[in-house]
């Protein structure tokens, strides 16, 4: 199961993506959480990543390229994967069925989280992290049962750097330029299914969940 979830900033991608991996064995690959990761160890790719990632911008393709190439080479991949935030150009989507095609495999699905614009800044600024594991929760759509606290591990909520106001424009202008291409170029392959993400959270699961067992 070669799975893409696609959504512009705050559509719900990453909360998806949690619900996925308890039902089904494959890996969440989501190319921000790596770029967090080597920030957060000094690395010389977080390093790179961090003033791109700062402004809002993209990481260049090269080097996104690169970290989904060596992690889709990973033994846990081999099965499946689950693929939030990558591809995010049309080049980073030539780039991935180029590396699939090299591992006779291909896409099965592109799930595109539709929310619309407006709903994303409030989503995004209220949106707080798990810094165990990752888990996304916000302090009115999706709050933790302890204020500051995760359900799953009782890690502490941290907010990223990246979801304040300013970048928060700049992300979602970013993105909105690069969907529409994106999303032109998967519904020519016949892989695109659209859901409506503005729902409750359980609601767009079911949906995920529905497209997942057709396949
Ligand atoms: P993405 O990974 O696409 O950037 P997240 O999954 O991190 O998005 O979700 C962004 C924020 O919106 C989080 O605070 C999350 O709790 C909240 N959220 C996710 N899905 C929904 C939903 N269907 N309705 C309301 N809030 C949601
Ligand atoms: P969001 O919650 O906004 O969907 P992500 O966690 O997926 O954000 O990504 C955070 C940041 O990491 C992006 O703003 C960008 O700088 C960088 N990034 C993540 N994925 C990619 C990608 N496929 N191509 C380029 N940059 C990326």
């Amino acid at each position: 199961m070669n799975i893409i979830l696609m959504g512009l900033p705050g559509a719900g991608k990453g909360t998806q993506a949690s619900e996925i991996v308890k039902k089904y064995p494959i890996p969440h690959i989501s190319t921000g959480d790596m770029f967090r990761k080597a920030i957060k160890e000094e690395t010389d790719l977080g390093k790179e990543a961090k003033s791109y990632m700062d402004r809002g911008e993209l990481v260049p393709d090269e080097v996104t390229i690169g970290i989904v190439r060596e992690r889709l080479a990973e033994e846990d991949a081999r099965k499946g994967f689950l693929l939030d935030g990558f591809p995010r150009t049309v080049e980073q989507a030539d780039a991935l069925n180029e590396i699939l095609s090299e591992l006779e495999r291909k896409v099965d699905a592109v799930i595109n989280i539709e929310v619309a614009e407006e709903e994303l800044m409030n989503r995004l600024t209220g949106r707080r992290i798990c810094e165990e594991c990752g888990t996304a929760y916000h302090l009115v759509f999706n709050p933790p049962k302890v204020d500051g606290v995760c359900d799953l591990d009782g890690g502490k909520l941290y907010q990223r750097e990246d979801d304040n106001p300013e970048t928060v424009a700049n992300r979602l202008s970013v993105n909105v330029k690069q969907t529409k291409p994106l999303l032109d170029f998967y519904e020519n392959q016949g892989v695109l299914k659209n859901i409506d993400g503005s729902r409750q959270i359980d609601n767009v699961t079911e949906d995920v969940i529905q497209i997942l067992e057709s396949l």
